[in-house]
């Protein structure tokens, strides 16, 4: 029986790899392995040996004999990714694997590289680095925390998602490895002096910042971002205290990206169902309570041109109560006739089979769900003390649409902030980079010792595992620029720099601070039945890193969600009605 990938691949590739028949695409050599919305296990060809099922960080592939029922359509997107074949046919064996790149091999030793930023794209880079022998890797973050968006973006419902964790964990107990965590670069340690203490400097900084919806009426209480959202349901520190109010019935978000789906499935799920996964307490209490019903999902294009994913689509209508109104089932069907691209095809045959707006109201009265809502150009958020709803303008004519909402959230994606000392693209919100080399926009040339690589470097698209053989390209550039004899080698030693960065932050949290944030959190999650009860507090998190007694939850450090301003700026733009 084969094996069929699902909802949580990640992208990285790692399963094609360790395929013996090389059945899993595309693979990383082919086109369209980085903008393809999953990789495909081809069903005529898998031997089903299991290989690849060792090898995926999320436990994403199962063998189609165990599948949930949630995850049957996987069968038929993996197989069609394929070319059609007669029933029964098998495609024999190959030897021709895919080829795999060596890894950039440092002609000398002593190569020593400062990541900046601990999610995905920093902990691939490290990974790739700490291949060679007699590399060391020191890997900065502003928060207590590792991880990135891992922690702090993937909803907490999604926990095959985030298993990816006891990747970097593994990644981070590799020989020459260090973390520098709670210790912000150009705060406590600028560029330069990164680079007096390494040969090279590479920024994984992300795109943690949300776009900003210029229409009137966006400061108004009762509006925000998903991103503000999402970060406050997974405990960023950054965000705890965010007043969020779910006394109004109706939720609007702007945008249809995975996000927007997230922000609206975690809105509209029983919370008894979330009590299982590591949301934050203050989240839970607040879902607990909420009086929303109805989450309106707003693209301002087609149904054809969804922003969504396929994978997260079908995560989302075998999980919620997803509906659409009959003007939206009438677009559903025209894109279908004209819809060539087998992917687009697929998520309209899905939207297609969705009910209407007002089918089976009365069988389930108050039941919370998701409408999705098209063709819908936002104008101004409605109210005069606080948000009311939208207005929109039908996309491509002139009607006015008017939704009510007492939430208005826009999720039209990330963005990246400059990097002191770094150019900057502001047009792009990225730093300008060839490859991962960071050059001056002005002269074309690479600025020394600088390179980036992630979001920062490509812009806010992509899986969790796009970030491998994005940080791998960096990797390659980086590590050739050593062995050309283009980088400097560090004048100060390596010693001195514990010294420095912990006279300038004594609250630095390094690998067993983190280990011990991690043990603190699973055991108080074991008591209650879930993966782990998150600190959300920088103060509660540097207690668990210095102590292994756990601190009380909730205890003592209110206001410990550190670097106020920015994050009173942004709580003033939320309700508190
Ligand atoms: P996104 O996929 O880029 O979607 C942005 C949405 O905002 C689109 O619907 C876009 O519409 C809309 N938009 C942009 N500007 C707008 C404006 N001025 N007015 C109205 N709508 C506007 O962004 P995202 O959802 O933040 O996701 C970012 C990346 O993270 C994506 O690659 C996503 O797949 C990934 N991600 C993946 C997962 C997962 O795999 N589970 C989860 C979360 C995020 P147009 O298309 O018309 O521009």
């Amino acid at each position: 029986m084969p094996h069929v990938i699902t909802q949580s691949c990640c992208g990285d590739g790692s399963c094609v790899y360790a395929c013996p028949v090389n059945c899993i695409h595309p693979s990383p050599d082919e086109p369209g392995f980085g903008t393809a919305e999953m990789l495909h296990i081809d069903p005529d060809a898998c031997v089903d040996c299991g290989a690849c099922v060792t090898a995926c960080p999320v436990g994403a592939i199962v063998a189609d004999t165990r599948l949930a029922a949630a995850q049957l359509p996987f069968v038929d997107i993996n197989a069609a990714y394929y070319p059609p074949r007669p029933a029964g046919a098998k495609v024999p064996p190959t030897t021709k694997l895919a080829p795999v790149l060596p890894a950039p091999r440092p002609e000398r030793g002593g190569l020593t590289v400062a990541v900046v930023g601990s999610g995905p794209a920093g902990m691939y880079a490290a990974d790739e680095l700490l291949t060679q022998a007699r590399v060391r890797v020191n890997v900065f973050d502003a928060l207590p925390t590792p991880y990135g968006l891992v922690r702090a973006g993937v909803a907490p419902d999604h926990p095959r998602t985030k298993a990816i964790t006891g990747l970097f964990d593994r990644m981070s107990r590799r020989d020459g490895f260090r973390f520098y965590l709670n210790v912000t670069v150009g705060q406590h340690i600028s560029h330069d002096e990164l680079l007096e203490h390494h040969h090279a400097v590479l920024y994984t900084v992300g795109a943690a910042h949300e776009r900003r919806l210029d229409v009137e009426g966006m400061h108004l209480p009762g509006t925000g971002s998903a991103t503000e959202l999402v970060g406050w349901i997974n405990g960023d520190p950054r965000f705890a205290g965010l007043p969020v109010d779910l006394n109004h019935p109706t939720a609007v978000v702007i945008g249809n990206g995975n996000v927007a789906l997230d922000v609206a499935r975690i809105l509209t799920t029983d919370p008894e169902q979330l009590a299982a996964t590591d949301i934050s307490d203050a989240a839970l209490a607040a879902l607990r309570t909420s009086a929303v019903r109805e989450v309106v999902v707003a693209a301002r294009r087609g149904p054809a041109e969804s922003a969504f994913t396929l994978p997260e689509l079908i995560g989302l209508t075998t999980g919620s109560h997803v509906v659409l109104d009959e003007a939206d089932r009438v677009l559903v069907r025209a894109d279908l006739l004209a819809a060539q691209d087998p992917v687009t095809r697929a998520k309209l045959e899905v939207l297609a089979a969705l009910p209407g707006a007002d089918a089976g109201a009365d069988a389930e009265p108050g039941r919370r769900r998701i409408r999705l809502a098209y063709r819908l150009t936002p104008t101004r958020v409605l109210g005069a003390d606080r948000a009311e709803g939208v207005q929109f303008r039908r996309t491509g004519g002139e009607e006015t649409v008017r939704l009510d909402a007492g939430l208005v959230l826009t999720s039209i994606g990330y963005r990246g902030r400059p990097v002191a000392g770094l150019p900057f693209d502001d047009a792009a919100g990225v730093v300008p980079n060839v490859g991962g080399r960071v050059v001056d926009p002005v002269t074309g040339r690479p600025v020394a010792g600088a390179y980036v690589a992630g979001w920062i470097k490509r812009g806010p698209t992509g899986f969790i595992g796009t970030n491998k053989s994005c940080a791998m390209q960096t990797v390659a550039a980086l590590v050739g620029d050593f062995n050309d004899g283009r980088l400097v080698d560090p004048v100060r030693r390596a010693a001195l720099l514990d010294k420095l960065i912990r006279a300038r932050q004594p609250d630095l949290v390094d690998a067993a601070g983190w280990r011990a944030i991690d043990d603190a959190e699973r055991s108080q999650g074991a008591g209650e039945g879930r993966p782990r009860v998150k600190f959300t507090t920088v103060a509660d998190l540097v207690a668990a890193a210095q102590s292994r007694r756990s601190p009380r939850r909730g205890g003592g450090h209110r206001g410990g969600g550190h670097r106020g301003g920015g994050h009173m700026d942004r709580i003033a733009s939320w309700i508190s009605s």
